[in-house]
């Protein structure tokens, strides 16, 4: 028995399709081979030509997004029958894990991306990219709208269509700032590349802006108040990495000011670190304490200004304001505009990120699949299908099922089901024989045979193991 990646179950969705047979898609994402980001953007490999008619009409295959869903689909792709188009507004392929380094010189950006142009260029199959941004989906029409990001073009027209066969969707999400004012015009965020390299700059700037002379303590101390709104994984490591930075590199550079640096982590929460296990949550609080990172719990942001953020303490309801120099937001995502018009489009409102079933086809669309940040898998439930799956192993028709029966099918269920697997390893289940033997009671493996009732009973806690996969790089390896 084995698990099934997303890319199997993907490209198994495109095989139960005819027309789309032949494209193989297996899991083969890798961090990327890292190389220079000046050559990720001044990359010379001009655009590709649009694949040469040879009268054979290709299938268009789409891809929204060159992140961690997009590249890794891209990266799988070897059947030359497609003709696949790459739209997105970034050329380049970004580590995202890496960029809490990036924003205090840890690792330096070149080293975290990789061109998308790189990577497609040593597949036999026909790619082209655009850079671009889609702005709209008719899914009805089968087309995606986009616009350049570039100056000119050259019949001076920004905007174009494209059509396709197939869409993939893998944009990806943005910053969730819950509609906090002030927050997009003063807060930085952390997710691309960009973002991280303007986080390094205002610091060095914020240290020589207090280093000048004529500055009043307080207003020394503010410009070096250094505020992280979030402690999720990157809100806690980007405070981490800023200590370190500020303590290990700048105060040697800038003794005079060391005195004023301050940084203050912002949750809302009771505690940082909350969706792991509870030992690594107590570590970090510890640590930030000793090492002077004032860690403020139950403080909700309610406001940003250009100097002061906000926060209402939960509990008495208290608001308190404070003087900042940099504040970094970094409180989750939220669905992208483009992608919440798209939803409202097929029917899928009331919804963060757009439903798809486990082959990751868009609920209630045609021909698009969506994958990675921007999606959410509804998966189905064993106990929504379990008369189908007797019928179907229950080969002889006898309306029992023995062990041997059901293990000519399991492979298919558990690739269907992935709570089927999970559910085996949590009990600590060799094999299937162990789960129904347990529904039957005392009788050896090969005696176990059982009727429709019981075959229920035996997997009738089987989708307790269901989970919403986090948005998470991981996920999507
Ligand atoms: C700082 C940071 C650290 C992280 N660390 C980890 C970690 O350690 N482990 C982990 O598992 N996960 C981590 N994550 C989460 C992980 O990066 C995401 O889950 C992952 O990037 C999601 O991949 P994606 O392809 O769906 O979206 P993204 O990687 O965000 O890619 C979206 C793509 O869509 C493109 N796009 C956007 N808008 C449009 C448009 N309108 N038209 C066309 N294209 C568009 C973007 O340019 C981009 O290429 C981290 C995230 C961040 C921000």
């Amino acid at each position: 028995m084995r698990s099934f990646t997303f890319y199997e179950r993907f490209s198994r969705a495109f095989n139960d399709y005819p027309s789309l047979s032949k494209l193989i898609i297996i899991s083969t994402v890798s961090g990327g081979g890292l190389i220079a980001y000046s050559e990720a953007n001044a990359s010379s490999d001009a655009y590709k030509a649009a694949p040469m008619d040879t009268g054979i009409k290709k299938k268009k295959v789409v891809v929204l997004g060159t992140g961690w869903a997009g590249t890794s689909f891209l990266k799988s792709l070897n059947n030359p029958s497609y003709d696949v188009q790459v739209i997105s507004p970034r050329n380049y392929f970004a580590f995202t894990p890496l960029l809490p380094s990036v924003t205090c010189g840890t690792v330096e950006a070149r080293s975290i991306v990789e061109p998308v142009r790189n990577i497609v260029r040593k597949k036999n199959v026909d790619v082209s990219f655009w850079e671009a941004e889609c702005f709209k989906i008719d899914a009805q029409n089968k087309k995606v709208y986009c616009r350049s990001n570039q100056n000119t073009s050259v019949n001076g027209n920004k905007e174009f269509a494209v059509d396709y066969d197939y869409l993939v969707i893998a944009m990806g999400a943005r910053p969730n700032t819950f509609n906090t004012p002030g927050v997009e015009e003063n807060c930085h965020f952390l997710k691309e590349v960009e973002d991280a390299q303007r986080i390094r700059r205002t610091v060095i700037d914020s240290f020589e802006k207090a280093s000048l002379p004529d500055l009043s303590d307080e207003e020394r101390k503010r410009i070096l108040h250094f505020v992280v709104v979030g402690g999720g994984p990157t809100g806690v490591e980007f405070a981490a990495e800023l200590h370190d930075f500020v303590t290990e590199d700048l105060v040697k550079l800038y003794p005079m000011v060391k005195e004023s640096v301050k940084i203050t982590l912002l949750e809302a929460a009771d505690h940082i670190l909350n969706m792991f296990d509870q030992r690594i949550t107590v570590f970090a609080e510890d640590k930030f304490q000793r090492d002077g990172i004032d860690v403020k719990l139950g403080s909700m942001v309610v406001k940003v200004t250009d100097k002061e953020i906000s926060t209402k303490v939960r509990g008495n309801g208290e608001t308190n304001s404070m003087p900042y120099g940099m504040v970094v937001w970094s409180t989750g995502i939220g669905t992208r505009p483009i992608v919440k018009d798209f939803m409202k489009q097929i029917g899928q409102t009331n919804r963060r990120a757009l439903a798809t079933d486990e082959w990751l086809r868009v609920e209630g669309c045609d021909n698009v699949y969506a994958l990675g940040d921007c999606a959410t898998i509804n998966q189905r439930r064993v106990m929504e299908d379990i008369a189908a799956i007797f019928s179907k192993a229950d080969k002889d028709n006898s309306g029992t099922l023995t062990v041997k029966e059901f293990q000519e099918v399991i492979k298919d269920i558990c690739e269907r089901y992935p709570q089927m697997e999970l559910y085996l390893k949590n009990k600590k289940m060799g094999n299937i024989a162990d789960m129904l033997k347990e529904a039957k009671g005392d009788v050896a493996k090969e005696a176990i045979e059982l009727n429709i009732e019981e075959f229920k009973k035996a997997l009738s806690e089987v989708d307790t193991q269901m989970k919403n996969l986090p948005a998470t790089a991981q996920v999507l390896h």
